[in-house]
């Protein structure tokens, strides 16, 4: 009998990533995917740690359980990704009929994992090294990169992927969790990207978003040559099938001259650069060890606005960071005024126990205060978003269907009008009605109205005649 398994995924794109990759695996174990706890035999939690509010939803996700366990001890329940790497037996303690954790660097050993279980092993644990448990040879070995099988139903669409160029990081921002539950920077050598992408393009895949932490630092020696972003970009490009490159996230110091080239030059990057700048004070920079400062970040910007007018660009921005004054805020409004970003994601901080963050400075904003400014930058933001898209209204976008959008409705007069939802070169969002053979095409889109987060457009059809026949 098919097993059956649950899973449910929080945190970033390269969690969803994960995910995929673990469903296909148990998928070649035998198990079918189901939609709720209560019907699955086998219930995962692939999680993050980046802020304490996504722990806690998991922690209470796992509360919920402990009833469904007890009425049927035979259910497994796992805890994958950051959360397990970062507290380890800590979940064993505060959930006991956990089954079994795993860190981002194991996930491979799942099915064996699950099997031991199942087989009255008990309960199972596989995390990495600690980042100071060995030499760095040891611990980049204890971080092994998981990309084997894919699986087109895991994906949000099965026309978009992600590919993982890089896993881990080295930047050791001082608020940040990241480099201590994904381990070393790594970067992933070109052939095995290339093969993966060719893979992923026969497979009728047509946009794929290169995936690191810093993913504009990517570096990796073969053959006598060096590879760098750019050269991967120009190597991706030539693949057939495939429409589209994104990548994500650029680190503002490693944003170098031939990637911008890269980017304008080659026609299926997208023109789209998402580069955190964290805050606009100097000071605050400083203590998160961003290193960067707000003038090197200015450069940055002025150079992709030269060498790439045609790119959307996007940020991150921390807000109450440790010691950071109304002065430092101003600061940071300063910057997003005058950047006019496409959009910004913008968190309050969140002390992470083990970064040194936590451990040296006070996290002494209060939350009311986090709350204001988050509020104050967001109603920012999105003026500059919906002033910046009023441009678009009246013009022609080529749009990447992804399919229907959240309000899709079906019109009650027999017709399959379905309203649809996708994605511009640069990433902007596009709804209009169209029918469900269009998604995964690229159609040609007008702009009748937008707002700060979408556009509001109808599909430009061929249009034919009328036509004059002489007699
Ligand atoms: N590597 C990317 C970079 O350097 O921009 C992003 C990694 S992180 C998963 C995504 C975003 O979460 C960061 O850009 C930052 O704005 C935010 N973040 C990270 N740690 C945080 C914390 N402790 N509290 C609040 N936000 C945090
Ligand atoms: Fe975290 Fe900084 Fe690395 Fe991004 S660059 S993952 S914010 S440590």
């Amino acid at each position: 009998m098919a097993k059956q398994l649950y899973i449910e995924t929080v945190g970033c794109q390269m969690n969803m990533l994960d995910s995929e990759l673990v469903v296909a695996s148990l998928r070649k174990a035998g198990y079918t995917l189901v939609e709720t706890p209560a019907k699955a035999d086998t219930i995962l939690f692939n999680t993050c740690s980046v802020r304490q509010h996504a722990e806690d939803k998991i922690y209470s996700a796992l509360g919920r359980l402990k009833h469904a366990k007890k009425h049927n001890p035979n259910k497994i329940i796992g805890v994958l990704g950051c959360m397990a790497q970062k507290d380890q037996r800590l979940i064993f303690e505060r959930a006991p009929y956990v089954d079994l954790i795993v860190g981002p660097g194991q996930l491979h050993q799942i099915p064996e994992l699950i099997e031991k279980i199942g087989a009255g092993a008990g309960p199972q644990m596989e995390v990495s090294l600690d980042r100071k448990a060995g030499t760095r040879g040891e611990i980049e070995q204890s971080f092994e990169s998981y990309d084997p099988l894919r699986d087109p139903a895991m994906r949000p669409t099965p026309f978009q992927a992600f590919v993982r160029i890089m896993i881990g990081c080295d930047k050791f921002c001082t608020y940040c969790i990241v480099p201590s539950v994904r381990g070393p920077e790594q970067s992933r050598p070109a052939a095995h990207i290339l093969a993966e992408a060719r893979q992923l393009a026969e497979e009728g895949c047509r946009e794929i978003t290169l995936l690191g932490q810093t993913v504009d630092s990517y570096r990796n020696a073969a053959d006598g040559r060096t590879w760098r972003l750019s050269d991967l970009l120009a190597a991706l490009q030539e693949i057939e099938g495939l429409e589209r490159i994104k990548f994500v996230t650029n680190y503002p110091k490693d944003m170098t001259d031939d990637l911008l080239s890269a980017v304008h030059e080659l026609g299926k990057v997208s023109p789209y650069l998402h580069v955190p700048a964290q805050s606009g004070s100097n000071r605050i920079l400083q203590r998160m060890k961003r290193g960067y400062t707000v003038e090197d970040y200015r450069e940055m910007l002025a150079r992709i606005r030269e060498r790439v007018p045609e790119a959307a660009v996007t940020s991150d921005f921390i807000v109450g960071f440790s010691g950071d004054t109304e002065e430092d805020f101003d600061q940071t409004i300063d910057l997003v005024r005058e950047s006019r970003f496409k959009n910004s994601f913008i968190f309050k901080y969140s002390e992470r126990p083990g970064t040194k963050g936590a451990s040296v400075y006070p996290d002494d904003v209060a939350q009311d205060v986090k709350k204001r400014r988050n509020n104050e930058l967001l109603a920012i933001q999105n003026a500059i978003s919906e002033e910046d898209n009023q441009p678009l209204i009246g013009r022609q976008v080529e749009v990447l269907v992804e399919g229907p959008s959240k309000n899709a409705r079906r019109q009650a007069d027999g017709g399959d009008v379905l309203q649809l939802v996708g994605r511009t070169h640069c990433d902007r969002i596009v709804v209009f009605d169209g029918n469900a053979r269009q998604i995964g095409r690229l159609l040609d889109v007008a702009i009748y109205d937008a707002n700060s987060f979408t556009l509001f457009g109808s599909v430009v059809t061929a249009h034919v005649g009328p036509e004059v026949y002489r007699l």
